[in-house]
């Protein structure tokens, strides 16, 4: 499955580059904080099941998968 990224979701930046770090963040607790379509901020909220996040543009995403 290949997602279209433009952003890294966890610090806001572009795509390319070294995430690495990012990456490994986001794989084990953090919920991400930027979208990675525009990277606007969004709206995370911690949930009992996960955590959810919105872009005001983009939607809704969740750790459920
Ligand atoms: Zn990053
Ligand atoms: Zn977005």
């Amino acid at each position: 499955m290949t997602v279209e990224v433009a952003y890294c979701s966890y610090c806001g930046k572009s795509a390319e580059g070294d995430h690495e770090a990012c990456a490994r963040r986001l794989t084990v607790i953090d919920p991400p904080r930027y979208c990675a379509e525009c990277a606007r901020r969004m709206v995370v909220q911690v949930t009992p099941a996960g955590w959810s996040a919105k872009c005001s543009r983009h939607g809704e995403i969740t750790s459920a998968r």
